[in-house]
């Protein structure tokens, strides 16, 4: 079970889970979304190339976030297994991972569409650890604070409704086909992601046994 594929549309909470899951498997966690938005902080020169696409909601460039995948998948501690994270989106990069690698599994998170909206638009996150609350669903502790370090949250930039809207445009037509390809491989499991983030890991954990 050591390499697998979270994917689902945005807002299914794929990050939430990662997070738990990466640590309870002892499996580095490789979000392109968030290896994308430290490079867009860094400036590095990538960074500034993806930084307008992730703010409109259209998928960087397969080169741009290949390498940045293929970089990151090549490091040692994700030589014996890891969970991908928002990679990949389109058949074109499934393709080329299927090429870099073997998987074990791929998880798709089952929320119905009507249900993302309101994920995507109550998100909440903490710029320096990147912990993830929702305003109604998942509040912090403290409003607006950070319950780890404290930090004020912010909105994502790209978590705003025509960014939103696109973002789930993109997803329908070319994350969604995915599903078809991993299905053919026999490597795709659903879960119902519908539910409080304890729920959805108990349904995760029970998929992958
Ligand atoms: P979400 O799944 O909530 O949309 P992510 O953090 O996974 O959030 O991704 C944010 C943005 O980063 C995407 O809208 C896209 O612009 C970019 N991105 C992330 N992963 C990929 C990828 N595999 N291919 C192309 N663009 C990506």
């Amino acid at each position: 079970m050591a390499r697998v594929v979270f994917l689902g549309p945005p807002g299914a909470g794929k990050g939430t889970q990662a997070s738990r899951f990466a640590a309870e498997h002892g499996v580095p966690h490789l979000s392109t979304g968030d290896l994308l938005r430290a490079a867009v902080a860094a400036r590095t020169p990538l960074g500034r190339e993806a930084d307008g696409y992730m703010q409109q909601g259209q998928l960087v460039p397969d080169p741009l976030v290949l390498r940045i995948l293929s970089e990151r998948l090549a490091l040692p501690d994700a030589r014996d297994g890891f969970l991908l994270d928002g990679f990949p989106r389109n058949v074109a990069q499934a393709t080329r991972l299927e090429s870099m690698t073997r998987l074990d599994s791929v998880l798709f998170f089952d929320l119905p569409p009507e249900r993302l909206v309101d994920r995507l638009s109550g998100r909440r996150v903490c710029p320096t650890c990147q912990s993830v609350y929702h305003v109604t669903a998942a509040p912090p502790r403290i409003e607006g604070r950070c319950d780890v370090d404290g930090h004020d949250l912010v909105q994502r930039s790209d978590d705003r409704p025509d960014a939103i809207r696109m973002r789930l445009k993109v997803y329908a037509e070319q994350t969604a086909p995915l599903l078809e390809y991993y299905r053919a491989r026999g490597l795709l499991r659903s879960i119902d992601a519908d539910g409080a983030p304890g729920q959805v890991a108990v349904r995760l954990r029970a998929a992958l046994t």
